[in-house]
């Protein structure tokens, strides 16, 4: 068995670790780095960026459906549009495939060691990896666990067949005529709008009292009338049972208690996503746990000595992000610089239309603290950009502190929202109050100043409405 010795080695290749180990390589440590699939992990290969391809060729298509019915008042007109899924989706690929490439490129720029192969522990410093050429052994001071995460299956609605998860949905052929999507979470309502908008008959089937749970019911609300105008069927409170054997009929129970037949020739299954914590060794190494996820302390260190663990397999939320601050923190501890988790928020974006955006605490959680709160809340309704942009439908919330004015939380709603994660994220971050938002000049007409709106309503002075 051929073996190889370093100083650092992180198994899995996604955000997480190709973040850490590129860090690491900058830093002059000694890395290696073991990566069973593609350089990039769930998030470019299958999650965020290719699904990020597919809502965009969705929406340039609903666009040009919309302008060719002659409805929008821009005075534009064309003829009848349509979209060929395959050249959709070999673009969508050549994205992943020059991101992946990308990724390979700045690992050996950083210097660090790619190793192509499953791994497994089978101590605490030394994993053995099933390489194209045979087994290697790897021995590492320090090892970091960034495997990830897999796509939950329903006991009776496993992937297989017209059953599938978000990786298959990706990677289509045709778009389906009848889709029923099982959970209206993010990943069914981001890919639910975009077939929708790609001409399929979509319908929603999500368990709890509400779609989008993780968010607060104010934030979703446009969310929902905008399934509605897409023709989304949304059922909730509805529990998926089964495929009806030799037809295409998703059978669920509804909040009613009736039992509903839906029928579908795909049926996307999109319940949630589970650390992988299983085939990689985690028995030789007793590490405590977290319910599903692995135990780490505020500097991403498991409970065994040398080793940490980041992204995904550690715990919500399991955004990219997450992932990459986690990595490039453990890279800077193993190269010995004094690091701590010591973020104070970090932005959730919902590609959905319109996009949701969350940063630090909702108005409940900020008054769960105990502190009196002030909230300013701007509609973009009476945003002049969005009214040149037709995207009205939607609103900035500020969530203060009563007393100091300090900034807890902050959400929006609306088109093309997601850029604005940037200022929010910013401002939580560097503990701005009110008055630093109100004060900072925001470009006019933008979408953006809809932000500052929102902090003087909360002063108490909006200008624009
Ligand atoms: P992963 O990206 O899952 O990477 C883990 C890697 O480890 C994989 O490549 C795997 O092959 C490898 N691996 C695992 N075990 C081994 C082993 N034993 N040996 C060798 N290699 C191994 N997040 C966002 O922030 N924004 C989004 O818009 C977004 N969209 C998403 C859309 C979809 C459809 C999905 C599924 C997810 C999306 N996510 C999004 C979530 C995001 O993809 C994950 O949070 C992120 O990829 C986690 O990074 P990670 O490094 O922890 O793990
Ligand atoms: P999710 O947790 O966002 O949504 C799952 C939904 O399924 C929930 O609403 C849940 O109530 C519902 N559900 C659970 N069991 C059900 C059942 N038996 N029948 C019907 N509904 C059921 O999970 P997801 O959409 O699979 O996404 C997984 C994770 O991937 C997310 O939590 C997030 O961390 C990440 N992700 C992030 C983005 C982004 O940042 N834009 C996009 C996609 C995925």
């Amino acid at each position: 068995m051929k073996e190889i010795s370093c100083k650092l080695l992180v198994i899995g290749a996604g955000p997480g670790g190709y973040v850490c180990a590129i860090r690491a390589g900058q830093l002059g440590v000694d890395t290696v780095i073991v990566e069973a699939k593609k350089p990039g992990g769930t998030c470019l290969t299958i999650g965020c960026i290719p699904s990020k391809a597919l809502i965009h060729a969705a929406d340039e298509f609903d666009k040009v459906v919309h302008m060719a019915s002659g409805k929008l008042p821009l005075g534009i007109s064309l003829g009848e549009p349509t979209i060929d899924l395959k050249k959709t989706v070999a673009w969508k690929d050549r994205i992943v495939g020059r991101l992946t490439n990308g990724v390979a490129g700045l690992l050996k720029k950083a210097g660090v060691k790619q190793v192509h192969g499953w791994a497994k522990f089978r101590d605490g410093k030394t994993v053995e990896v099933e390489t194209e050429t045979g087994q290697q052994m790897i021995r590492a001071e320090t090892i970091v666990i960034a495997t990830g995460s897999v796509a939950v299956e329903l006991p009776l609605l496993r992937f297989g067949g017209p059953v599938i998860s978000s990786t298959e949905a990706l990677a289509l052929k045709e778009v389906p005529k009848q889709l029923a999507v099982v959970g209206g979470g993010y990943i069914g309502l981001e890919l639910g709008i975009a077939f929708a908008k790609m001409g399929a008959k979509v319908s929603v089937v999500e368990a709890l009292p509400r779609i989008l749970p993780l968010y607060d019911a104010e934030l979703t609300k446009p969310v929902a009338k905008r399934l509605s105008e897409l023709g989304v069927d949304v059922f909730t409170g509805a529990k998926a049972q089964r495929l009806e054997p030799k037809a295409d009929v998703l059978l669920f129970t509804a909040a009613d208690g009736k039992k509903v037949r839906l029928q579908a020739d795909k049926v996307l299954v999109t319940v949630g996503r589970n650390p992988l914590t299983e085939g990689w060794g985690i028995e030789e190494l007793a590490l405590d746990m977290a319910g599903k996820f692995v135990r780490i302390d505020d500097q991403c260190q498991t409970s065994m000595r040398g080793i940490y663990a980041i992204g995904d397999v550690t715990g919500e939320p399991m955004l990219a992000h997450r992932a990459m601050a986690q990595g490039e923190m453990v890279a800077e501890i193993v190269a010995g610089h004094k690091r701590s988790w010591d973020k104070r928020g970090i932005p959730a974006v919902c590609f959905t239309d319109p996009e949701v955006v969350t940063v630090g605490l909702s108005p409940d959680e900020s008054r769960k603290t105990g502190a009196e709160i002030k909230i300013g809340q701007f509609p973009f309704s009476a945003n002049g950009r969005a009214m040149t942009m037709l995207a009205e439908d939607g609103f900035v919330r500020v969530v203060a502190r009563a007393d100091n004015h300090l900034v807890l939380g902050i959400q929006g709603v609306g088109r093309g929202i997601s850029e604005l994660s940037t200022a929010f994220g910013m401002a939580i971050e560097m503990g701005a109050r009110l008055e630093d938002i109100a004060g900072s000049i925001h470009a006019h007409p933008t979408q953006g100043e809809g932000f500052q709106e929102a902090a003087l309503k909360a002063l108490g002075y909006a200008l624009h409405v």
